[in-house]
């Protein structure tokens, strides 16, 4: 959620360069050149070596720099080497003007790191005309791309590295479907809406359709939640007519992704609102598409207002659930395909039963599995996968019960573990105690009289409240919501 208040403040409060914190920001020059040369670039000039110095760079930089100049101001630019000279490239002139300050640090670190360059500049990029790009086409077979202000989309992404499942087979098969009405007309469904928690496969099979629309010779354009902000702010920030060229743009996409859509709402401001609004109009519309990701349902999205709220709500609803376990057995067994593992069928098995049912996590198991076998140089065996995973599901088991939790949530709060169980009604014991229910309630089988039962031996309906309690302060209180999280994290759980 930080990045919501970063772009909130660039939003509202238009940081005062002289004023600001950074010592960088401090350094630029008030009379930062305006206009900038343009550069038309395409994805050919992305190349991997001169990809890999700007990313030393940046390295480099980090240490020098505040987390937000470089994430906001460097980190979006392309790089492309033309003899001595490093050329960087942003869309929007905002960027620009913000990374002049930092040219002298890029040309120091480059020296440093024995880099011929003798030179840095900036230049806004532009995207090959349409004549360009027609003769592209004509060369090669017509393949879509993504349009220039796209995140990429994940190669290993596809529908056959998918596992179909009882818990993601609605939000599959209209994928899919989808994917293969690309690029004929009448659509039943413009938007999709797909939802659910973290790790369930939802940014896959977004980018699954979107691979399929590139084949058929679509263009697409993804956001991830970090870029929508950037691209819309960055375009919004600097006036002039930056945002319908913005939109004219993204235009150009036949499909548009947005990913973790829950977090842009009303608070980041009517503007970004009336961007994504006009997005909106123009993708439900024709020929195109508009796919949404979020990790809730379309009516639970109530911090956007009714005119959202009853699109969301008309597009096609796809949930997906955490995977049965069968699921998660096939999940595990493809993904060792992929990366040339034997797994055996009871390794498989003891990994879906012990890892929590988020698939990023079964992918983080399988990996630790990975690296254990490379560094013993054995095969893989059930006495080889227990021990790799023996501190993951060690956490695991000590975290899924009432005790454990109990100890964990009254050590974070500073309070005695008998008053959590005692009759104390004061606040600072109250909210540790609704807290540490909703957590047992959250991350164990137990039923509600047994967790009352766990708590000094209080009535279900106590704990009920309790729950539903936390669940609205959750929602209204964000220091209560980042206990929560913080909680769920020592508890291994997210
Ligand atoms: P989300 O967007 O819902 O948070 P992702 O799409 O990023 O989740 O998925 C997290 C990881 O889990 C990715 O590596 C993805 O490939 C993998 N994954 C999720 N669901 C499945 C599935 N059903 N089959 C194969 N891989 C999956
Ligand atoms: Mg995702």
């Amino acid at each position: 959620m930080a990045n919501i208040s970063l772009f909130d403040e660039w939003l509202f409060d238009e940081p005062d360069e002289a004023s600001s914190k950074s010592s960088h920001a401090k350094k630029t020059p008030k009379s930062a050149p305006a206009k900038f040369e343009t550069y038309v670039w395409d994805e050919t000039m992305d190349v991997p070596q001169t990809r890999q110095l700007w990313q030393r760079c940046l390295q480099e930089l980090s240490y020098e720099v505040s987390e937000r100049e470089l994430k906001s101001w460097l980190e979006p630019l392309k790089a492309v080497v033309e003899g001595e000279t490093l050329l960087l490239l942003g869309i929007n002139p905002v960027f620009l003007r913000h990374a002049v300050a930092f040219l002298p640090s890029i040309q120091r670190i480059l020296n440093r790191l024995g880099s011929p360059i003798s030179e840095v500049v900036l230049k806004k990029q532009i995207l090959p005309s349409s004549s360009v790009k027609l003769a592209k086409d004509k060369q090669q077979a017509v393949v879509g791309e993504c349009i220039a202000v796209s995140a990429p989309i994940e190669e290993k992404y596809v529908f056959e590295n998918f596992v179909k499942g009882k818990s993601n087979t609605l939000a599959y098969n209209a994928c899919l479907e989808l994917a293969k009405q690309a690029g004929k007309s009448g659509k039943s469904h413009p938007l999709f809406f797909i939802y659910g928690s973290s790790g369930l496969g939802k940014t896959h099979l977004m980018h699954a359709v979107a691979h399929r629309y590139q084949k058929v010779g679509l263009n697409c354009c993804y956001f991830s939640k970090d870029q929508f902000f950037r691209v819309a702010i960055g375009a919004l920030r600097s006036g002039d007519g930056q945002v319908d060229s913005l939109v004219k743009e993204i235009l150009q996409a036949d499909l548009l992704i947005i990913d973790d859509v829950h977090l842009i709402n009303n608070q980041n401001g009517p503007k970004v609102s009336q961007f994504l609004m006009t997005l909106f109009e123009e993708f439900t519309q024709g020929d195109k598409q508009l796919i949404l990701a979020s990790d809730r349902p379309p009516s639970q999205m109530e911090k956007f207002d009714s005119r959202f709220l009853s699109r969301f709500s008309g597009g096609l609803s796809l949930p997906v659930e955490p995977p049965d376990i069968e699921t998660r057995i096939q999940i595990l067994q493809r993904k060792a395909t992929l990366i040339d593992m034997a797994l055996p069928k009871e390794c498989a098995i003891f990994i879906a039963q012990n890892i929590p049912p988020d698939v990023r996590r079964l992918e983080g198991a399988l990996n630790q599995v990975d690296a254990n076998i490379k560094l013993h140089g054995e095969s893989v065996s059930l006495p080889l996968v227990k021990m790799a995973l023996k501190d993951r599901v060690e956490a695991r088991t000590r975290a899924v019960n009432a005790q454990n939790i109990r100890e964990v949530v009254a050590e974070y709060y500073g309070v005695p573990v008998k008053d959590l169980l005692g009759k104390k009604r004061a606040r600072p014991i109250v909210r540790p105690r609704q807290m540490a229910m909703a957590l047992v309630r959250e991350l164990t089988q137990d039923s509600f009289p047994e967790i009352g039962q766990a708590f000094g031996g209080r009535d279900h309906t106590t704990v009920i409240h309790a729950c539903e309690q936390m669940a609205k302060l959750r929602e209204s209180d964000p220091e209560v919501e980042k206990d929560y999280q913080a909680l769920l994290a020592t508890l291994e759980f997210v």
